[in-house]
């Protein structure tokens, strides 16, 4: 790295990823251990093909022994009986940590999920931080409740901690969706056990060393590497966690309300896939920034985006107009090395992630009109990039207006009508999200209520915020991740009546 190189600069990020040196090893109780079977699964960069890391492949063994540190350590109230304020202490050290820590947090995940570093050193790991932040400032602040039920007796409703937390992740944002579920099962004073996706694991890893410096006692968060359906169903089956909280996909957030039936019947929480509807009205003045949303709602972290606006529904009187500046802003989007900030279209996560993508691009051809992309993106180093990939004159019906493709694909439908929009747009088994485009305040209020979608997004895409809930209807899961009501996913109503008669 020459001596001038700054974030801006390519060679900036190279240089720290030339010189990480990843955790590989499970973390149960405190330390890094290597699985019980001894076996290991290699991380690969996508952008490249090269090994970041040799991952501790764990089996039901490593899963036993993590959740039996998470349980000691919340029954002897190391962290579960604390004060708030203590716990608040911890957390926001923790949070300052992953601040100092940034630049490596970036590029770790850069490396091992192929997303851009524009976008992890400005976003995912600040705002796992400020998530994180965010949280811990509740710790002192979840009152219970006394209710008027009459002399003699006090009616205390108190929120109390579950127990141990299974959390379950996907790749699409590593750290940042750990973090939706750990910080507030941490603040609420439970223990965890983290279990990121096979191909994102090394963020969750870092994490857990940064809490440990932080002083989060031992035991309270293990991160379990390993596959899925081995790792991810032995959490769900366990009988001894409390409650699994789960982001992916529909089929296998399916598979964790199976699990729980089949063993404690534990709580699940699930946020599962999408296939978000971006509603352009034809009464839409300023049509360029409608098509930046679109760019932006489909093509940020490569359709990697359990909210991604891959259905856009537009009106007919501007759907020439609107595809035209769709498609100009299209060409300009380069894939290439997700180290370099100037790049602005990074790999999918896997060659296989690649595969399913291109899979869909070919069932496209056979039932719409391809306008832009396809499978191949010219000079590209691995096959785990795709290009950016639209299709014109999509019918409802179609596989890829129905089926979540989770990548840079995007189905165009047209529309004639108001009601036609509204049907167009719920007719999805999914319900996460959904964005509306219109300059008429009534039409807004119209549609907006009659739109079946955990969160509408009005005249921009993809609203998100801490504070703000996040989840969906339907197939898309229940429960909430973000703001105050996530707590509720970690806690469970107590009522302690007191006779002082
Ligand atoms: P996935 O469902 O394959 O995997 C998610 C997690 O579940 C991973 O940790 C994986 O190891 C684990 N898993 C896989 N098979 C399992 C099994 N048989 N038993 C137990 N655990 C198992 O999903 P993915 O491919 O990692 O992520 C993409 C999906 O996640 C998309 O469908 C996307 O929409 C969804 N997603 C949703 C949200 C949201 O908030 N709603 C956010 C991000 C991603």
């Amino acid at each position: 790295m020459s001596a001038l190189a700054t974030q801006t600069d390519r060679s900036y990020w190279a240089a720290i990823a030339e010189r990480l040196v990843p955790h590989a090893d499970a973390f149960i109780d405190g330390s890094f251990v290597a699985a019980r079977s001894g076996e290991r699964r290699a991380s690969i960069n996508p952008a490249t093909g090269a090994v970041v890391a040799e991952v501790a492949e764990c089996g039901p063994e490593d899963v036993d022994l993590a959740v039996a540190a998470a349980r000691r350590a919340f029954q002897d109230g190391r962290w579960s009986r604390r004060p708030p304020r203590e716990r608040q202490e911890v957390l926001l050290c923790l949070a300052r940590l992953i601040a100092r820590e940034s630049d490596e947090l970036a590029v770790l995940e850069t490396v091992d999920a192929g997303k851009l570093i524009a976008d992890t050193s400005t976003a995912d790991v600040p705002g796992t931080a400020a998530i994180l932040t965010w949280y811990a400032e509740l710790a002192d602040k979840i009152p219970g409740e006394i209710q008027p039920t009459g002399e003699g007796d006090l009616a205390l409703v108190t929120r109390e901690p579950l127990g141990v937390v299974g959390a379950v992740v996907p790749w699409n944002y590593p750290l940042e969706t750990a973090m939706w579920k750990v910080a507030p099962a941490l603040v609420t004073g439970n223990s965890v056990v983290l279990k990121p996706a096979e191909d994102s694991p090394l963020t969750a890893l870092r994490l857990a060393a940064l809490a440990r410096e932080a002083g989060l006692p031992d035991g309270v968060l293990n991160v379990v590497t390993g596959a899925g359906p081995v790792v991810g169903q032995a959490l769900g089956r366990h009988p001894d966690v409390d409650v699994i909280t789960f982001t992916g996909s529909t089929a296998v957030g399916k598979l964790f309300l199976r699990y729980a039936g089949e063993s404690s019947l534990k709580q699940v929480w699930l946020e599962c896939g999408g296939k978000s509807a971006n509603v352009v009205f034809g009464d839409v003045a300023d049509l360029d920034r409608v098509a930046d949303g679109v760019i932006d709602g489909i093509f940020s972290n490569q359709g990697q985006v359990c909210s991604a606006n891959s259905r856009l529904l537009v009106e007919r009187s501007i759907e020439d107009e609107l595809i035209q500046r769709v498609l100009e802003r299209t060409a300009r989007i380069r894939p290439g090395d997700p180290l370099d900030p100037a790049v602005n279209m990074g790999p999918l996560v896997s060659v296989r992630q690649a595969a399913t993508v291109r899979q869909y691009i070919e069932t496209g051809k056979t039932e719409a009109e391809l306008l832009t992309g396809g499978t191949e993106v010219p000079g590209a180093a691995t096959y785990a990039f795709v290009p950016p990939t639209i299709f014109g004159g999509v019918t409802p019906d179609a596989v890829i207006a129905q089926e979540e493709i989770f990548g840079p694909v995007l189905a165009i439908t047209s529309f004639d009508s108001e009601e036609e929009a509204i049907r167009l747009a719920n007719g999805s088994v999914y319900g996460l999200a959904a964005s509306l485009w219109s300059d008429s305040l009534a039409r807004v209020h119209r549609v907006a209520p009659r739109l079946r979608a955990g969160t509408v997004s009005v005249n921009r895409v993809d609203a998100i915020d801490v504070a703000v809930p996040f989840g969906g209807f339907g197939q898309s899961g229940f429960g909430r991740d973000l703001s105050r009501h996530a707590l509720d996913q970690y806690t469970g109503l107590k009522t302690t009546w007191i006779n002082y008669r």
